[in-house]
């Protein structure tokens, strides 16, 4: 099967005993026995038997095939075998990312990340890892040189984390050649792959070794929930290691969620290449206005890292961002004027929504760290929707025009 075959159909239909054309909620905390030998199954977590939510549930277990199926569409490993991932579903990106992590790492571990990580990431690393003796490294990603003596230098470097591209920067990083690095010492990948989705990038192809998601952007991309997702190939660890931590950390997701995000992946495709074009026109009707300083978008052929996007993501992404001219007050200004994009701090939804870090997301982060990481007082993110793109062009220049 294709894959926006697979993003409708799944890979293995599921037991339906009453012919129900879209899938039941099961909603239920607990599953029954037949028998005794039924039940010891069920513990043994053999195929299609489930035991309590917590362990798993057949909505769940259904996106998570999917999702594996998606992110493995197509791949081979070096011998020619096609690559087997197996997927986790979390009550949450950050749920996924922190079970994740507390599987892989031990006290006196350390993780080398790029600056510009998701900013609940980052809290991770730097407020809650750090009590129990796991710290992280900061580096410019782009760098790979810096990266590889970097790692070179501190054996205690276990994993590299990395996002490409980068919110709300729009920075995209080599993933083929920090993947490599972390082969040649020995050490895991890890990678964040919500904003592109595997339809646009399937990290698997470039080497890493976890593809974490949060599914409440672009996968289930309807807003209608909150979720996560885990993706590996190492299946034995995927199977006993990350599982015992799930289940009892207890950062499982649910029927309802899982059944949302299961809806919302029939259609991912078709939204991603909305979502796309939109992003693009919008990006060069931005690029020619006078009230525009900058903007971040890799499918210009001037973005720093446009041929790196080429190579690594089939389409450029509908995350981009900008700057306004003016500073702080015309940022605020644009974000008090804009009327059909939503500001709310998501991104992946139908609807375009719009954030002005330096005044919202980002307010409680001195002015001076935050444009470290080239959050500057005027910039301005964009999740560009799949409205008509002449509505979003409309609202915004209606918003620029109230800009002195
Ligand atoms: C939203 C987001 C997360 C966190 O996901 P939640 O579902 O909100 O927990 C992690 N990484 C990226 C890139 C995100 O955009």
């Amino acid at each position: 099967m294709k894959f926006d075959s697979i993003c409708i159909h799944g890979v293995k239909k599921a037991k339906n005993e009453n012919f129900s054309h879209c899938a039941p909620i099961y909603a239920t905390s607990t599953f029954e026995f037949e028998n005794v030998e039924h039940c010891l199954k069920a513990f043994d977590r053999k195929e299609n038997t489930y035991l309590y939510t917590r362990w798993g549930n057949p909505n769940t277990k259904t996106v998570e095939d999917k999702v594996a199926a998606l992110e493995g569409f197509n791949l081979k490993d070096k011998r020619g075998k096609p690559i087997i991932l197996k997927a986790q579903l979390f009550s949450s990106g950050m749920g996924a990312i922190s079970t994740l992590l507390m599987s892989l790492l031990k006290p006196g571990d350390k993780i080398l990340t790029h600056g510009s990580i998701y900013g609940g990431t980052a809290e991770l690393m730097d407020t809650i890892l750090p009590e129990i003796k796991i710290e992280r490294i900061i580096v410019d990603l782009k760098n790979l040189n810096k990266a590889e003596e970097t790692v070179k230098k501190n054996p205690s470097i276990k994993i590299i984390y990395f996002e490409s591209p980068a919110n709300p920067t729009i920075d995209c990083y080599d993933i083929t050649g920090l993947s490599s690095i972390a082969q040649k010492y020995g050490i895991l990948t890890v990678f964040d792959n919500t904003v592109c989705t595997p339809y646009l990038q399937q990290p698997f192809k470039y080497g890493v070794d976890y593809v974490v998601h949060s599914t409440t952007k672009y996968l289930n991309g309807h807003g209608t929930g909150i979720g996560g997702i885990l993706i590996g190939k190492n299946l034995d660890f995927m199977r006993n290691r990350l599982f015992h931590s799930l289940k009892l950390i207890g950062t499982n997701s649910n029927a309802f969620d899982a059944w949302l995000i299961n809806l919302g992946l029939n259609t991912l495709p078709i939204r991603m290449d909305k979502h796309c074009s939109n992003a693009k026109e919008i990006a060069i009707f931005l690029r020619g206005h006078k009230k525009i300083k900058k903007v971040n978008y890799l499918g210009f052929e001037d973005h720093p890292q446009h041929r790196l996007a080429k190579k690594q993501m089939r389409n450029f992404g509908a995350l981009i961002s900008f700057e306004v001219k003016g500073g702080l007050n015309a940022g605020i200004k644009l974000m008090n004027s804009v009327k059909l994009c939503k500001l709310a701090p998501s991104l992946g939804t139908v609807d375009t929504l719009i954030i002005h870090p330096a005044s919202m997301t980002h307010a409680g982060v001195a002015k001076t760290i935050r444009e470290n990481y080239g959050i500057t007082d005027s910039l301005i993110r964009l999740s560009v929707g799949i409205e008509n793109s002449t509505d979003i062009i409309e609202d915004l220049k209606g918003a620029l025009l109230k800009l002195k």
